[in-house]
């Protein structure tokens, strides 16, 4: 498809109005006007719009088709919280609002909102208390080691140390060293669990924190957490929970319960928001009591006669960490879509989730190798191993998904795994969108068997079919073009 540039032709207009029988007057000063005009396309309406429609056509999104991509809790924008999202009195308030104007009127139900969400985000966890101003998963973790440092650095703690699982989300150790940490990487045992014994040799004086996913990437749950609790605070080392993908355990766990004593949630991923799909993310960080006074600035206090303000009361705080109060519309469809869903629908909402994965999971065991055989929680990784003989790799298959019409799921992730591919099915998909999903890898894994040709060359049903990628992102042209 040609770029518009390419489609102009002189002199084609896209609008014409009346000439203009009042004088001309120009507001801006005419040495800051342009000598020449700016060589903009020139074509009609129409084809303006046939244009961009075709260009939005290419587009995948989770309000196209099934997207299964592991570790992202692709589900969807459900309209009830966009339309909240959108109302004036949200949309239109602005972030400068001085809180004391008409006492504070215009800003309380805001205030409200983020006030009232931190409690609900407090419940479902357990933990004391949150703050929403981190704004994406990966700077919520920034948020926690900083809490952390600062916590160490109050005691007089010598901490140079963070240990984080060899299977763990990339975002951890690099959060862990910008916030000034060393990471040393702590192995999976074959039965897909954070090793305990290399924990237990490798935790010392040093260690500040030890950073957990569970279910962890792989999608299994560690049944030794309390172990390994015991093991950190043994040392005063913090024990961080990674919550973003906390759609496979709400209303089941909480993660303070099992002393985990900070921790991030995805608002974008768990509550309403797909991870990418919508915009601007949200990390809201949570701890318990002993971390709470070290939370970023402002509070949301509620004051006694019932209203809200902010609050820069606190000394030992990390300071601030982002402008204003954090994504707000993303805190917002998050609260609504929690009041629309209740306890029991969010109870639900985790039944649903490691449900449907473990329904994709065992649909598909026979056909794919799986590199971990138990029950899975909200995702479940698979490999291409089986196919390898006919020299069929993991990205192969994630491109004959895309001429069947699905997204590819997540590849080559978690590391500790060859040829990974991991499905995370999410709790909204119905079972016939399952089935059909299952029906197209069981049908490239046979296509993969009599036609390999036809798996290795995909997809060759899109406008474009493999890309050089490292050419595409060296020559932006190329990649227009195709
Ligand atoms: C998505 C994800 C993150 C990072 O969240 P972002 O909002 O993308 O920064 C961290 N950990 C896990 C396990 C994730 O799935």
């Amino acid at each position: 498809m040609s770029i518009i540039f390419e489609k102009s032709i002189q002199g084609r207009l896209g609008v014409s109005l009346p000439k203009s029988d009042v004088p001309v007057r120009h507001v801006i000063n005419s040495n800051y006007l342009r000598a020449e005009k700016a060589a903009l396309p020139e074509l009609s309406e129409l084809d303006v719009v046939r244009h961009f429609t075709a260009l939005s056509r290419m587009n995948y999104g989770v309000d196209t088709n099934f997207y299964p991509l592991g570790s992202c809790t692709m589900k969807y924008n459900p309209k009830v919280t966009e339309k909240i999202a959108s109302m004036d009195g949200f949309a239109s308030l602005h972030p400068l609002l001085p809180q004391l104007l008409r006492g504070g009127m215009l800003t309380q139900g805001a205030l409200a909102v983020i006030y009232e969400l931190e409690h609900l985000l407090s419940e479902i966890t357990g933990m004391d208390a949150f703050s929403t101003h981190p704004m994406a998963g990966a700077h919520g973790e920034l948020t926690g080691m900083m809490i952390v440092a600062a916590y160490h650095k109050s005691k007089g703690n010598k901490k140079t140390e963070v240990l984080i699982p060899d299977e763990a989300h990339g975002t951890n150790p690099s959060s862990a060293s910008i916030a000034g940490f060393e990471v040393k990487s702590i192995p999976t045992t074959a039965e897909g669990a954070l090793n305990v014994d290399a924990l237990e040799a490798a935790i010392s004086e040093k260690t500040a924190a030890i950073m957990l996913t569970n279910p962890n990437t792989l999608g299994l749950f560690n049944p030794y957490i309390e172990k390994i609790a015991a093991i950190a605070h043994k040392y005063d080392a913090q024990l961080y929970y990674d919550g973003a993908n906390l759609n496979a355990i709400l209303g089941k766990f909480r993660p303070a319960d099992a002393l985990f004593d900070v921790m991030h949630v995805n608002l974008h991923k768990t509550f309403a928001t797909p991870h990418g799909g919508g915009g601007p993310g949200s990390g809201p960080v949570g701890v318990r009591k002993h971390l709470e006074k070290f939370l970023p600035v402002s509070r949301i206090a509620k004051r006694t006669d019932g209203t809200y303000a902010l609050d820069y009361e606190h000394p030992e705080s990390i300071g601030y960490i982002a402008p204003f109060y954090g994504n707000f519309s993303v805190c917002l469809k998050a609260y609504a879509y929690i009041l629309q869903l209740g306890k029991q629908g969010l109870i639900d909402v985790s039944e649903n989730a490691v449900l449907s994965a473990n329904y994709v999971l065992h649909s598909l065991k026979d056909t794919y190798h799986v590199p971990y055989m138990k029950t899975c929680m909200h995702e479940c990784v698979i490999t291409a191993k089986n196919q390898g003989d006919q020299g069929i790799h993991a990205l192969d298959i994630a491109k004959a998904l895309i001429d069947r019409g699905f997204h590819p799921p997540t590849i080559y992730f978690p590391l500790i795994v060859k040829e990974a591919m991991m499905i995370e099915p999410t709790e909204t998909e119905s079972k016939e969108t399952l089935d059909s999903f299952i029906a197209a890898m069981k049908e490239i894994a046979e296509t993969s068997k009599t036609n390999p040709e036809n798996i290795k060359n995909a997809p060759l049903t899109t406008p474009v079919g493999r890309l050089d990628e490292t050419k595409a992102v060296k020559d932006m042209d190329f990649a227009f073009k195709g």
